[in-house]
């Protein structure tokens, strides 16, 4: 009886939300409009808002031509000097599923461990790497306690990876490097 009761009240409130999307409250009029650049739905019938602050579903980069723009998509998280990789490398999903949300049998299972672990091992290999992969988890701790804004921490990655090409960082600690780059890109900023 409960349940009954419970079932009714969420098919009622999923067709609340499909009409909402779908046709004004005000005069059932089906014809939205959605203004995806002040991110509203509006009622061309009646002028009424139906949604206001969707959330824009298009690409996130600035294009200067249509098949940029449709070419680059929303995927993936943004490129980043912040990230020892700059976010590139490859990362293996820790679950066991496949690409249709399936578990994996054994022995695949096995097989995507051992994948697992070898991609590990191959993004952190060299100890340029593997002072990067320190001094980025160090500037992560250093800029949340300093506060510091996301273009400051990106120009204070930039300078310490000067730093690290140059061949200063040998002899020094890593903090230390990533305080002064960090306090260098403060200074310019
Ligand atoms: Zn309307």
């Amino acid at each position: 009886m409960v349940q009954n009761h419970l079932s009714m009240e969420a098919s009622t409130k999923k067709n609340c939300f499909y009409e909402s999307l779908h046709r004004c409250p005000e005069c059932r009029s089906e014809s939205i409009f959605k203004d995806s650049l002040r991110g509203e739905l509006i009622c061309t019938n009646c002028g009424l808002i139906l949604e206001s602050n969707t959330i824009d579903q298009g690409a996130e980069w600035r294009t200067f031509n249509s098949r940029d723009y449709e070419k680059r998509s929303r995927v993936g998280a943004p490129f980043t000097l912040t990230l020892h990789d700059k976010g590139l490398s490859t990362v293996i999903d820790w679950r066991d599923r496949d690409g249709l949300g399936n578990k994996l049998s054994p022995a695949n299972r096995a097989q995507a461990y051992r994948l697992r672990k070898w991609q590990i091992r191959m993004r952190i290999h060299s100890a340029v790497d593997r002072n990067l992969a320190f001094a980025m988890s160090e500037l992560d701790r250093l800029a949340s306690q300093l506060g510091i804004q996301k273009n400051l921490k990106e120009t204070s990655a930039l300078i310490y990876r000067k730093t690290v090409s140059k061949n200063l960082i040998r002899g020094r600690s890593i903090e230390a490097m990533m305080a002064a780059s960090i306090y260098a890109a403060c200074r310019l900023s």
